[in-house]
């Protein structure tokens, strides 16, 4: 996924619209500082870990970076010295069930490949902290069913990565279909993809990955169609195509779907490993569009309106955003809005996309 520049400034009319949202989101843990900061503890030091929670978790307000777990010992130096981590909250995957003594740390971050997150996530529950689970939650619904009653068991909250269900951009767009700005939402085309690099990753193998493009990046656009609806899928039609049965033979490499949703709105969805340039969505209106293209990068989404309003609000880090509003959640008692439920109700759809694709006909939700 490609990084663009930061924006400094409101500079249109739909971005001071959507303001408020952005300030409801970054404000309520500024109006609830708490006297401790949450410890977060990073389970799986990789990409995402390395080059976005870390430097985000310094720039959050409530929860701070206060400990790790990680299968190779050259990292855990490496982030010792770096990020001042005292030896006794470095752990490994078999010694994490030891955080139990450690009150540095309050949250598990689990950012591992995706069929190790339920063995993470019981292991956290198990040590009595809360857990903060990237997407997709896991590889089935039933695995999800697991995590999420391990930390209900362990009283913690569990809640899923979901950054765009806190960027401002993609709130704005829920903003105009929530409240018909343009007319009502009829038909959404929402995309993601990128060109894979590395031939011997996770992502291609189906035990650690349970799926390919849909699991990893097709997930955003399930999500954007659940966002601007507010509704979930009755009936999916799906179907897959390779361009390269070697490097996807454990996995898909493009997937295509469409989703019917109660109100009678229709979906359309690509998600793919094999091309870059596919990162939006766009809403066909009763009286227009809106759209944000891209959507779903870490830095510079943004978008139009039909009306020719730019939709361009400039936001700090979605990834401090999320965690900020979990600590939030968990200081304040409050529900978080992308519970676990919401990971596992995800992967019952991708589940029925690739039924659909195996059956080769329509699966009926309803
Ligand atoms: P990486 O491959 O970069 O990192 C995964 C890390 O998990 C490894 O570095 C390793 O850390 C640890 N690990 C433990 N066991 C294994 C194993 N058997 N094979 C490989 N790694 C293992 O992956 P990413 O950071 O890109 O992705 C991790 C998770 O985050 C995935 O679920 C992915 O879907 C999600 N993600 C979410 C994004 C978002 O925008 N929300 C973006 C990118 C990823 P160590 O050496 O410390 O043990």
């Amino acid at each position: 996924m490609q990084h663009k520049s930061r924006r400094q400034f409101l500079t249109h009319s739909a971005a001071l619209a959507a303001a408020p949202l952005l300030a409801g989101v970054a404000g309520s843990a500024i109006a609830q500082a708490p006297e401790r900061k949450l410890g977060v503890a990073l389970c799986g030091l990789g990409s995402l870990a390395t080059n976005q929670i870390a430097p985000a978790l310094l720039k959050t307000r409530n929860c701070r970076l206060a400990g790790i777990v990680t299968g190779t010992p050259s990292k855990a130096e490496e982030w010792k010295k770096k990020y001042g981590i005292p030896a006794k909250s470095v752990y490994d995957y078999q010694t994490m069930n030891r955080m139990a003594d450690n009150k540095d740390i309050d949250i598990v971050y689990v950012i591992t490949p995706n069929a190790l997150h339920l063995e993470h996530t019981l292991a956290a529950a198990a040590a009595g902290k809360h857990v903060f689970c990237e997407k997709p939650m896991e590889i089935s619904v039933e695995r999800c069913q697991q995590m999420i009653d391990a930390v209900k068991k362990a009283g913690r909250m569990l809640s899923v990565g979901y950054r765009c269900q806190f960027e401002p951009n993609n709130l704005e767009c829920v903003r105009l279909a929530k409240e018909k700005v343009l007319g009502d939402v009829k038909i959404i085309d929402a995309n993601f993809g990128f060109a894979m690099g590395d031939p011997t990753q996770w992502r291609l193998k189906r035990d650690l990955a349970g799926g390919g493009s849909l699991m990893d990046v097709g997930i955003y656009c399930l999500q954007t169609a659940r966002m601007l609806t507010g509704e979930d899928p009755i009936w999916i039609n799906a179907s897959e195509a390779k361009t390269d049965a070697v490097k996807f033979r454990e996995v898909d490499e493009t997937v295509m779907w469409q989703s019917k949703f109660p109100s009678g709105v229709v979906a359309n969805s690509v998600s793919t490993y094999s091309a870059n340039g596919l990162a939006g969505f766009r809403a066909a209106t009763t009286r227009g569009w809106f759209g944000l293209e891209p959507a779903y990068f870490y830095n510079g989404n943004r978008g139009r309106r039909s009306d020719n309003t730019e939709i361009n609000i400039p936001v700090a880090d979605q990834f401090a955003l999320e965690l900020e509003d979990f600590a939030d959640c968990i200081i304040n008692k409050k529900a978080s809005r992308v519970p676990g439920e919401m990971g596992l109700s995800d992967v019952k759809y991708l589940m029925a996309i690739y039924e659909s694709i195996k059956k080769g006909r329509p699966v009926s939700l309803a």
